[in-house]
């Protein structure tokens, strides 16, 4: 079958009047100019528009979708915490509804793979069945207090070993350098045997910075509030990017999400520590939790790789990559399409360490195959996302 579009993206580049041919399982059989093409009898569907590989999503919680509108919006991020912790559990059928859903969701808008975070097992039937390829980052916590690493281990342990049973995707990651001491990095560390993706929450609000570099500020009450005081906590006199490269093992590959606070030199100090970095930007979450959005032009200084992320429905309006990437080019025009179309596609792809099938429109691989409508070069407001293959 043969697709002829206006624009087609490859995964690199932007070719105007350009084909794809795929067979009947959306593989990519050839892919070129228009004018390549020899036989002139073939029958084919002319699109308006640009056609692209599926989105790939870094950055969600498939399993907080029964969320959406229960906190409140631009309190920061502490604030915003606290008020997910005091919701009331949800009924088990509102949450398995509304994952059904929200995979679903995902998939018509054209995403075709997702790094997950998963505190629970909740998601774990929908990804069996689903069509996205999911990787799961089994999230780990102790809230940076001794006395509860022990049990949170086993906790989350038991998670992890239930998707590995299910031979689901999936490594155990740390939540973020605010919530993790370092005896639970360790048991992370031996957790990951062989090498995978590690995702953490990184640099999202002031006060992270402000904890480990000073001792200090609204971390603080935080956890006096939580009757976990942080007694024998010591600063590190180094944002807090510097104690998660201190404690995690540097032999995976690494998505740091968020970074709204990460300065050009601790671009450069992790990319230093690692060459396998990725950074995902969530900027529909950062505005709903922090209304702040990262420095792009820092980690474009770095050539530092970006990939992009819907975070959940408890802090964004939908969960759709098409959107992210609205609002970042709305705030941040000087940055060509082009490139956020690698941070949507390619980059995502290489992050989960799905670059081999996804991601660009290759021949042989399975990228999935979305037609964006109303597309401009230049000018991404007025387009939808729609899936062809
Ligand atoms: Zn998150």
């Amino acid at each position: 079958m043969y697709f002829l579009a206006d624009f087609l993206f490859d995964g690199n580049q932007i070719i105007s009047n350009a084909f794809v041919e795929v067979d009947t399982d959306g593989r990519i059989l050839a892919v070129g100019k228009v004018d390549e093409l020899k036989d002139n009898t073939i029958s084919y569907q002319k699109l308006d528009g640009l056609l692209m590989p599926g989105f790939v999503n870094t950055h969600c919680h498939l399993e907080l979708s029964h969320m959406e509108n229960k906190v409140s919006t631009g309190t920061g991020l502490l604030p915003f915490i606290k008020g997910v912790m005091s919701l009331r559990e949800s009924e088990d059928k509102e949450i398995l509804k509304a994952i059904h859903d929200q995979d679903q969701y995902m998939w018509e808008n054209g995403i075709q793979a997702v790094g997950d975070i998963s505190n629970k097992t909740d998601t774990i039937e929908k990804k069996k069945s689903s069509s996205i390829i999911y990787h799961s980052f089994i999230e780990m916590f102790d809230l940076l207090s001794p006395k509860l690493t022990e049990r949170a281990y086993e906790q989350y342990r038991q998670v992890y070993d239930k998707y590995q049973a299910e031979e689901l995707r999936s490594s155990a990651v740390p939540h973020a350098p605010y919530t993790v001491t370092q005896d639970l990095f360790q048991q992370i560390n031996k957790t990951n045997t062989t090498k995978t993706t590690i995702s953490i929450h990184n640099q999202e609000t002031e006060a992270e910075d402000q904890l480990f570099i000073l001792g200090k500020g609204a971390f603080l009450t935080f956890y006096e509030d939580l009757n976990l005081p942080l007694n024998n906590f010591q600063a590190t006199y180094e944002s807090s990017i510097h104690y998660i490269m201190k404690h995690m093992d540097p032999k995976h590959r690494y998505i740091f999400v968020h970074n709204t606070q990460t300065t050009e030199h601790d671009i450069a100090a992790a990319q230093n520590w690692n060459e396998d970095i990725y950074w995902c930007t969530c900027p529909n979450a950062n505005l709903y939790i922090e209304n702040r959005l990262p420095n792009y032009q820092s980690f474009i200084n770095q050539n530092a790789k970006m990939t992009i992320g819907t975070d959940s429905l408890t802090s964004n309006w939908q969960l759709s990559i098409l959107e992210e990437m609205k609002t970042i080019h709305r705030f941040n025009s000087y940055l060509e399409i082009t490139e956020l179309l690698k941070w949507a596609t390619i980059n995502g792809a290489e992050a989960l360490g799905l670059q081999n099938s996804l991601g660009s429109i290759s021949v042989g691989k399975n990228p999935g195959l979305v037609l964006v409508e109303n597309f401009e070069i230049g000018n991404i407001q007025n387009c939808t996302a729609i899936r062809l293959a």
